[in-house]
């Protein structure tokens, strides 16, 4: 099985990662070399998790489904560039933040987490890679920090385990990529695990998946389901529904995180402050706010694996530099490649401080 991560590196960040090579020996940097760097978006697995995923793709050898391809592909050979780096803390991964000055990786169990996985053998998975998690900080209180993995298939579980996550395990938050089963989090099933994560101050880093079954016929040619572009439309779309729903009224202090610089959602603020004028005043979203008012008060976006200076500008300028993180996207898309980005970024030192490990420390509670 040749399933090999640089095949997925665009043209772009590879040319960025030879610019970090080649331009180490002459060109000034502006960034100060005692640059702190926390990375948001983080990606590992565990040996369990990877076994139960196996399981999955194995006994449903008929589904097509982009996800189905991919998790048949990465339990295929463990050995093979990406599940060894998944599965790695120490050999691969710390070396290589230490070569590209990564302070910190705020991990989260790769997607779609258990989210595929049947309810039970969800709940197990998501709670012993919760403690192989703690036990990995613990290791390495100063380069590691943490998000928790949930089954939403059982709410009042999810929640427990966000609670346990906070107090006993010391986790920083909590992952959700995106659909389960289908579903969506401003069902009112799902609020218990809402409450707890707005009770407890644990930010929902909404991660991307496959679409879910309605979406998903127009994803399913020319490997569009992927994070190509499929990823990016399921998530946008999950958290505008989210906030039409009215659920940032019910839980105002509710943080939802969203990678690939906000996935799209900020670009459209604008219209979607004029479109839903007219729904509001017809009565058809029960909403409060305007939409932009949620973006800058229950949004966060992340520079995950999307390194364009004019999107990040544009970000700054519209949520503000205090909402926006910086993440790599770890092992997906290469580490140079981000920090490039980040270091040379048509912003002040200020801003580069905020994105590069403030927001981050002060939105996950990250103690260093
Ligand atoms: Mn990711």
């Amino acid at each position: 099985m040749d399933f090999d991560r640089r095949t997925l590196l665009t043209a772009a960040s590879a040319t960025a990662a030879l610019g970090v090579a080649g331009g180490a020996a002459g060109s000034a940097k502006a960034v100060p070399s005692s640059q702190i760097r926390i990375g948001t978006e983080e990606a590992f697995s565990t040996k369990e998790h990877m076994k139960a995923m196996k399981n999955l793709v194995d006994a449903n050898p008929e589904v097509i489904r982009f996800d189905y391809k991919l998790w048949r592909m990465i339990t295929s050979d463990l050995e093979a560039d990406t599940p060894k780096r998944l599965l790695d803390f120490e050999n691969i991964r710390i070396p290589e933040m230490d070569e590209y000055g990564v302070t910190m990786q705020l991990l989260s169990l790769t997607s779609p987490g258990v989210q595929m996985l049947d309810t039970d053998t969800a709940i197990g998975v998501a709670r012993s890679t919760n403690d192989e998690l703690a036990g990995v900080i613990k290791r390495h209180p100063t380069r590691f920090a943490g998000l928790a993995s949930v089954a939403p298939q059982n709410p009042q579980e999810a929640a427990r385990e966000i609670e346990r996550a906070k107090t006993q395990l010391k986790l920083n938050g909590i992952v959700i990529n995106s659909h389960t089963n289908n579903e969506y989090l401003d069902d009112q099933k799902y609020w218990p695990i809402l409450e707890a994560a707005e009770a407890l101050d644990m930010p929902i880093y909404l991660h991307p998946r496959t679409p879910s079954d309605q979406m998903r016929p127009p994803f399913d040619d020319y490997n569009m389901g992927s994070a190509f572009w499929g990823y990016g439309l399921e998530t946008s779309t999950h958290f505008v529904r989210l906030m039409m729903s009215g659920l940032f009224d019910r839980f105002p202090k509710l943080n939802v995180v969203l990678g690939h610089m906000g996935e799209a959602v900020p670009f459209w603020i604008w219209r979607l402050d004029y479109m839903s004028a007219a729904g509001v005043s017809r009565g058809e979203t029960p909403i409060k706010l305007k939409p932009s008012e949620y973006l800058r008060r229950n949004l966060k976006i992340t520079t995950s694996g999307q390194e364009n200076p004019d999107a990040l500008r544009y970000s700054i300028e519209t949520l503000g530099a205090w909402n926006v993180m910086w993440a790599i996207d770890y092992p997906y898309q290469e580490t140079p490649g981000a920090v490039y980005f980040m270091d040379n970024a048509p912003i002040s030192q200020a801003e580069r401080d905020a994105i590069y490990w403030q927001n981050a420390q002060r939105i996950f509670n990250i103690q260093r």
